[in-house]
């Protein structure tokens, strides 16, 4: 089923308002505006009107929430892939799951779960993309960029999303299938900082160390004081030093 709205407040709130104790069925809800895009941890995602992609992607899963550990690490290569279609050269993956290319933020991710979490599950996949935004967005505060000024023309959304659409299709059945293990290579490709030195937040400390990789859950590889440790969960924030 497909869901258009002109404004609404998150496309991941109204996939999962759709899929609660109703449809089964795969959903895809698009919007050209939202008034409360949501970011992780309460974060506000900036939604003008008509100029960017705000999609989600709602399903019902059986088998509860451990096996979607990584879950949202596969959505960001997915994204990545159908950014590249569109003919970007430069994006990469920041972990757990955003996009940036050029050192700014082009693309965020937010996947939210509800349902019984040794069950069935209801999956809402939010993806934002800076489609052709341009200036508008004075209030976000970090550094961003978007399709348009990467690329220097103006990007056509509904080729973008039925890209994305695809995409995901694609990489969210191997996934199913298969678990994060199979796209961990994949993932680390990708990872614009692996090597480097950097600052991990959780909401009690920070800690430095070098990124090794991920492991076969999604989980942030730190080699520690000479020692490697794996990190995983929600609260966590990654920051270049
Ligand atoms: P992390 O995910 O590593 O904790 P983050 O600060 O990027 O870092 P997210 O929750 O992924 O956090 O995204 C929300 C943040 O993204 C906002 O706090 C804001 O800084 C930034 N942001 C909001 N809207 C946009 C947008 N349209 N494009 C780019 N960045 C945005």
């Amino acid at each position: 089923a497909l869901s258009l709205r002109s404004q609404i407040d998150s496309t991941n709130a109204e996939a999962l308002r759709l899929m609660a104790g109703r449809s089964r069925q795969p959903l895809v809800v698009l919007a050209e505006a939202q008034s409360n895009g949501r970011g992780r941890r309460g974060r506000h995602w900036v939604s003008p009107y008509g100029e960017n992609l705000y999609f989600t992607l709602g399903c019902s899963v059986a088998g509860g929430f451990a096996q979607l550990a990584g879950l949202s690490l596969v959505v960001g290569i997915a994204t990545l892939r159908a950014l590249e279609s569109e003919g970007l050269a430069n994006g990469g993956l920041k972990w757990p799951n955003d996009i940036y290319s050029h050192g700014k933020k082009i693309a965020g991710i937010l996947v939210e779960i509800a349902g019984d979490p040794a069950d069935l599950c209801q999956v809402a996949i939010g993806i934002g993309v800076n489609v052709n935004m341009t200036e508008s967005a004075s209030s976000i505060d970090q550094e961003w960029t978007s399709l348009r000024l990467q690329l220097g023309r103006f990007v056509d959304r509904s080729a973008l999303a039925i890209q994305l659409a695809q995409q995901l299709q694609r990489y969210l059945q191997r996934f199913l299938d298969r678990g994060f293990h199979a796209f961990k290579d994949e993932w680390e490709q990708a990872h614009l900082w692996q090597g480097e030195e950097c600052l991990l937040s959780t909401p009690l400390t920070s800690i430095e160390g070098v990124v090794l990789g991920v492991d076969g859950q999604g989980g942030i590889r730190l080699r520690v004081d000479g020692r490697e440790q794996v990190f995983c969960g929600g609260e966590l924030s990654l920051r270049r030093i």
